[in-house]
């Protein structure tokens, strides 16, 4: 007997009532099978879209020319879809036209995955799986319904989606599904569909296979050959891997964060560009500005936000910095101003990641991560003011006090103040940076 909460159960109880049938399928199935809690809860049923609004007077049509309708049951939304059948897949994204069907066989026919495409029936306590689903979830593995390269042709998101669940679950794709993936397909999908299974594979723990396989299927050099330019290059003496491998792992090494995630993806995608030799060694100059400016064109292309397009390229701009655990108060003070307080912490997880995946020594990575975090921890508590607007005394207050006139001066004054309190937090009251004002008017 599965756990369905409640909420759920009485939305398959109501359809039955009034003589529909009505299943618990997809993701929700598939994670109640193994013991994980259901991020959305997708039930299915004969009803028409129609007749669910009837039976559910507080629902939301949403999808409705899909057939989805959002049932608000106690405090929980379900999405109850109206079974149906694909039919052709013209332009290889979405169905030419929806059918609906009261077979559920056909419904479950048109899943991406045979864990995906088992079905439970709470009211019966009946599992219904035609594809073998439950015996894959044992054995951990993805297998499509039906032909793996028909069913990439008719929606190329599929091959995607396999790599993701590959992250997401921790399963193994099968081969022949692996076999078929056809990276030139990929041009059919939208880059925002593309985003979206690239963002929830990149949170996922265990991100490694996926990215390997997301490489040696030929879909990331689709996706972003900026970064599939640094396989075979070698970094030198100080690495083991090359860049692509090595932009691998830092991913692996930093939190599930997406916005960390991106960037040890791509802190070092300014590397193929940059590469140069001289006899010291190899060299990558200036290798995070250029990996900025490429790392924005990728997430613009990506359709990703302004805030994480934001966010990815300064922390990939900044990757470099040369704070360490024997830095100056002063000097690490400098860097917090220079990128913001959160940004800082953000670059040292960064840095710890991006040093475990060279020829790392694990004690002292871990020693500097830990000195670096009680260094920023103790100079943000100690220090008040990192930014112009921090000061003890504002704009308006150098007008009146010094009797200036509003101009770009004020502004130029305010900043060198922040440069005094910079090197000496103590400054920062407003008797002592008036005072430093004036002598800096009057000089
Ligand atoms: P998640 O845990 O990410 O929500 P999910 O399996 O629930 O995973 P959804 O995108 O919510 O994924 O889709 C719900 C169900 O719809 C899937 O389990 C699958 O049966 C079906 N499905 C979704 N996308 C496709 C697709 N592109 N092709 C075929 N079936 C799909
Ligand atoms: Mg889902």
């Amino acid at each position: 007997m599965l756990q369905i909460p409640k909420d759920i159960y009485q939305v398959c109880s109501k359809l039955h009532e009034h003589s529909f049938q009505a299943y618990i399928v997809g993701g929700a199935i598939r994670d109640a099978l193994m013991k994980k809690e259901p991020k959305d809860w997708d039930v299915t049923t004969d009803a028409t879209p129609e007749q669910v609004k009837a039976i559910f007077p507080k629902s939301i049509p949403t999808g409705e020319k899909f057939g989805t309708i959002i049932v608000k049951s106690g405090n929980t939304f379900v999405d109850v879809t109206t079974m149906r059948e694909d039919a052709n897949y013209s332009d290889r994204r979405r169905p030419d036209s929806v059918k609906f069907t009261s077979n559920l066989f056909l419904d479950l026919q048109r899943r991406d995955f045979t864990i995906n495409a088992i079905a439970y029936d709470p009211i019966k306590n009946q599992i219904i799986d035609i594809f073998q689903g439950t015996k894959d979830l044992k054995r951990k593995i993805i297998r499509t319904v039906g032909n793996s390269r028909d069913r990439f042709n008719e929606d190329a998101l599929r091959m995607l989606r396999l790599v993701r669940f590959t992250a997401t679950l921790n399963f193994k794709p099968h081969r022949s599904a692996v076999k078929a993936i056809n990276p030139e397909l990929i041009k059919n999908v939208a880059n925002e569909r593309i985003q979206d299974e690239l963002n929830k594979l990149l949170v996922a723990e265990n991100i490694i296979p996926a990215l390997k396989l997301l490489y040696n299927s030929g879909l990331l050099a689709r996706i972003i050959p900026e970064l599939t330019a640094g396989a075979g290059i070698n970094q030198g003496k100080n690495h083991q891997f090359d860049v692509l491998e090595h932009s691998f792992w830092t991913a692996q090494y930093v939190k599930p964060l997406l916005h960390l995630r991106l960037a040890a993806l791509l802190h070092d995608v300014g590397k193929p560009i940059t590469i140069s030799h001289d006899e010291t060694g190899i060299h990558f100059y200036k290798h995070e500005q250029v990996g900025a400016e490429l790392s924005k064109k990728i997430l613009k292309r990506l359709a990703y936000s302004r805030a994480i397009q934001e966010q990815v390229t300064l922390l990939v701009q900044e990757h470099m910095f040369q704070i360490h655990p024997h830095s100056t108060d002063k000097a690490i003070r400098r860097f917090i101003a220079k990128v913001g307080p959160e940004q800082a912490y953000d670059l040292i997880e960064l840095r710890k990641a991006d040093v475990m995946a060279m020829k790392h020594d694990p004690k002292s990575t871990w020693e500097y991560y830990q000195s670096m975090l009680a260094r920023l921890d103790s100079i943000i508590m100690e220090s008040h003011a990192f930014t112009v607007k921090e000061l003890a005394i504002t704009g308006s207050d150098l007008i009146r006090e010094c009797q200036l006139k509003p101009g770009p001066l004020i502004g130029q004054i305010l900043n060198q103040l922040l440069d005094q309190v910079l090197d000496e937090p103590k400054l920062n009251n407003y008797e002592t940076l008036i005072a430093i004002a004036k002598k800096l008017v009057t000089d």
